[in-house]
């Protein structure tokens, strides 16, 4: 059965203090009422994950990078390796993020390599695609979504490729207060799931998880999650409460 994942990404938020303010609360309501089969993942800024791994130690919350570098070391002032978040016990990275591809240059190329080296350090990727408006208006957006999974993912091999986890992320729908309804989350997860199937063969398409993400709060993610080939979400705003997060996740 596949996993049922609700991850916060947390962008360039909170600092040292509110690190630990915010891990303390989504420790708290995690305690109990998360299923077997549920997995809570957080991402804070570089400089707070120490502090999150420390504290998160003894709970069911899972630690994420909310980016790396493709290279294994080097010239490259500002960046973080795979090493570097592997020595601190960190094993999740997340790649691809549409704010990544569109303010920092991350092209597909560049992230198939980023995908190549998080695997190669055993980090565990969850991959981030999704169309922006203009496709969706002009109705490219399936074509969009199969070119970003083929360029970003398909060099990997089966064994590889079944250690990623999917995050379907419409643009239009990240930060705007705007959602996929759950009927296109679901067309676009169960596209995705076929796309896999033809490269990978079907037990992969079906034990992969796909997560939604894009303006997802308390109040949608209920409905959005029931649907059938959605996995879960990838929160931005509403992972920065520890109220909403917690009420996000029981609602897997
Ligand atoms: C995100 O950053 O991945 C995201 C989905 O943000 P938000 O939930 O704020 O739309």
């Amino acid at each position: 059965m596949r996993k049922k994942i609700v991850a916060g990404n947390w962008k360039m938020n909170m600092n040292f203090d509110e690190t630990k303010k915010l891990i303390k609360g989504i420790k708290k309501g995690t305690k109990k009422k998360v299923g077997k089969n549920t997995r809570v993942i957080i991402a804070p800024s570089f400089v707070n994950l120490q502090t999150a791994l420390k504290r998160t130690k003894k709970s069911k919350i899972e630690v994420a990078s909310q980016n790396m570098h493709q290279s294994k070391s080097g010239a490259f002032t500002g960046e973080i390796s795979a090493d570097m978040l592997t020595s601190l016990g960190l094993d999740l990275v997340i790649l691809g993020h549409s704010e990544r591809r569109e303010y920092f240059g991350e092209t597909d190329e560049i992230l198939a390599k980023k995908v190549t080296t998080a695997l190669e350090n055993k980090l565990e990727t969850i991959f981030c695609f999704g169309e922006v408006l203009e496709d969706r208006k002009s109705e490219n957006h399936f074509n969009v979504v199969e070119s970003q999974l083929k360029k970003g993912l398909f060099h990997l091999k089966k064994g590889d490729f079944s250690k990623i986890v999917l995050a379907y992320e419409p643009v239009w729908a990240i930060g705007t207060g705007e959602t996929a309804s759950p009927e296109q989350a679901q067309e676009m997860h169960a596209f995705i799931r076929e796309i896999i199937a033809k490269e990978y063969g079907s037990e992969v398409a079906e034990n992969i998880s796909i997560l939604y993400g894009g303006s997802v709060k308390p109040a949608n993610a209920k409905e959005i999650f029931s649907k059938p080939d959605v996995d879960g979400g990838l929160i931005g705003g509403a992972a920065l409460k520890a109220d909403d997060f917690i009420a996000i996740i029981k609602s897997i």
